[in-house]
C-alpha cells in the first residue's frame, strides 16, 4: 500500500465514504489486494468532457467510466469544448447539471479565462471552480477564444485575489508557422509548432508573474528546453508549476508514421531525446505532475486523408494514463510511489484537494485504485470506455493492470 509514510503492507478501514484508519496488514480484510498495489485514486487535473453541447465527442458517463477503469477517481473538467464553455457561473451550472447523475467518479470544474470575462473570475471562484484555464493560441473552438498579453494584464489581478492557479496552454502564436499546403508528413506538422513557441509563451507568463505574482500552471509541457526558465522562476519563489502528459512520455516523433493523425496534439509530440529529457525532469522533480489531457473527438474529425493540418488535435487517454506512465516509469526503475506522487498527491495539491484526496490516510476520502504493476496488456481500442476508441496506443503493450477502483468507498464496476 502506498501511504504518506511510504510503501508497506497495511490495511485500510473505511466508513461513511472516508478512510477511518490505516492499520497493520489484516488477513481477514473484506478485500484482499494480494500483491497488487493499493494506491490513492488518481486525481487527473486535465480532462475535456464535451458535455453539454458536444456530447457526441465525449460525455460524463463514458468519460467517468473510462476514468474508473483506469484507476482515476477525480477528474478536473476543462472549461472548453462543451457548449457553453465554462466562462460564467451560468455556464458552470449547465456543466454541473450535465454531470449530475451520470458520473461514477468525482468531477470538479475549471473556469475559463477568455477576453472580456475578468469580471467572472471572482464569481466562478466563489461558485467552486478549482482552477482557471486560458489559451495563448487559438483553442480550436469558437466559444473559447485565446487571450493576449493585454487580456492577461486585466485578468491577473483578479486571479491573484482568488489564489487559484491559472492553467495555460503555452504556445506563442507568433512563433507558429502557417502551413502552405496540406501534408501527411508528421515532420511538417512538428515543424509548424516549434519548441520556441513554448519557450516564448513561458517567458511571457514568467514576466507577468513578476509583475503580479499569482499561481500559474503550465499544462502539457512538450519539451524540456523550457525547464531552465521554469527552474529559475521557481527558485526566485514565483508560484509556477508544470505538467506533462502520458503521450509526451510514451511516443517519439521519429516513430510516428506519416498520415497517422491519431498522434496529433498541440503542442506536438517531439523527438525521442525530448521524451527522455522530460522523463529526467519528472524524476528530478522539475516537472511537478502528470495529467492526461484527455481530449476526445468523433473519429470523423480525425479523418482527413492523413492531412495533419486538417484534423482535430487531441489524444483521449483517460483510461490508459496510469498504465502508459507506469510502463515508462518501470523501464526507468521508478516505483509506484513515484507515480502516486506525480498523479495523486501533486495533482490533488494543484486542485486544492490535498486535504481530502490524493493520499491514503485517516480522514481522507476512500478513493482507491488497486492495480498490478507486473501484469501487462495489449491495448485493444474496442475495450476502451471512451466514447470513441480512437487511440495512438492501439496495439501497444502496457504494464499496470487496474483491477478495482473505489470512489468514496464504493466500488465502480468495469471489465477489461
Ligand atoms: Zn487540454
Amino acid at each position: 500500500m502506498i501511504t504518506p509514510e511510504g510503501e508497506r503492507a497495511a490495511s485500510v478501514h473505511i466508513a461513511g465514504g472516508r478512510i477511518t484508519q490505516v492499520g497493520e496488514y489484516d488477513v481477514d480484510a473484506d478485500v484482499d489486494a494480494g500483491d497488487s498495489v493499493v494506491m490513492p485514486g488518481i486525481v487527473d487535473t486535465h480532462v475535456h468532457v464535451n458535455d453539454p453541447g458536444r456530447e457526441e465527442w465525449e460525455g460524463f458517463e463514458t468519460a467517468t467510466r473510462s476514468a474508473a477503469a483506469g484507476g482515476v477517481t477525480t477528474i478536473l473538467d476543462m472549461p472548453l469544448n462543451s457548449i457553453p464553455a465554462t466562462v460564467s457561473v451560468a455556464a458552470l451550472e449547465a456543466k454541473r447539471a450535465a454531470a449530475r447523475g451520470k458520473s461514477t467518479v468525482n468531477v470538479e470544474f475549471i473556469g475559463g479565462v477568455v477576453p472580456g470575462n475578468a469580471d467572472q473570475i471572482r464569481p466562478l471562484a466563489d461558485a467552486g471552480v478549482r482552477a482557471f484555464k486560458c489559451f495563448l493560441t487559438p483553442s480550436g473552438v469558437d466559444e473559447f477564444p485565446n487571450v493576449t498579453e493585454e487580456d492577461l494584464r486585466i485578468a491577473f489581478p483578479f486571479l491573484a485575489k482568488t489564489g487559484l492557479p491559472l492553467m495555460v496552454h503555452s504556445e506563442d502564436p507568433s512563433c507558429l508557422i502557417t502551413p502552405l499546403a496540406p501534408s501527411r508528413r508528421y515532420a511538417a506538422y512538428l515543424a509548424s509548432r516549434p519548441v520556441e513557441a513554448e519557450q516564448s509563451a513561458i517567458a511571457l507568463l514568467i514576466r507577468l508573474m513578476e509583475w503580479c505574482p499569482t499561481p500559474v500552471h503550465i499544462v502539457h509541457l512538450s519539451s524540456a528546453k523550457s525547464l531552465d526558465l521554469i527552474k529559475d522562476a521557481k527558485s526566485r519563489g514565483l508560484p509556477l508549476t508544470v505538467e506533462t502528459c502520458p503521450h509526451y512520455l510514451t511516443f517519439a516523433a521519429e516513430e510516428i508514421p506519416d498520415g497517422a493523425t491519431e498522434f496529433k496534439c498541440a503542442p506536438p509530440i517531439r523527438e525521442a531525446a525530448e521524451r527522455d529529457a522530460l522523463w529526467n525532469a519528472l524524476i528530478a522533480g522539475d516537472i511537478d505532475l502528470v495529467a492526461s489531457d484527455h481530449s476526445p473527438c468523433p473519429p470523423s474529425m480525425k479523418e482527413s486523408d492523413g492531412n495533419f493540418f486538417g484534423c482535430w488535435g487531441g489524444i483521449a487517454s483517460l483510461q490508459l494514463t496510469l498504465s502508459a506512465v507506469w510502463t515508462g516509469a518501470r523501464a526507468r526503475k521508478c516505483s509506484p510511489s513515484d507515480v502516486a506522487q506525480w498523479m495523486c498527491a501533486s495533482t490533488a495539491h494543484l486542485a486544492g484537494l490535498a486535504d481530502k484526496r490524493g493520499a491514503i490516510a485517516a480522514g481522507f476520502d476512500a478513493d482507491i485504485a488497486i492495480w498490478n504493476p507486473d501484469a501487462s496488456f495489449v491495448v485493444v481500442p474496442s475495450a476502451l470506455y471512451h466514447r470513441h476508441p480512437v487511440t495512438p496506443y492501439a496495439g501497444r503493450e502496457l504494464f499496470g493492470v487496474v483491477s478495482r477502483t473505489f470512489v468514496k468507498g464504493k466500488e465502480i464496476g468495469f471489465v477489461h
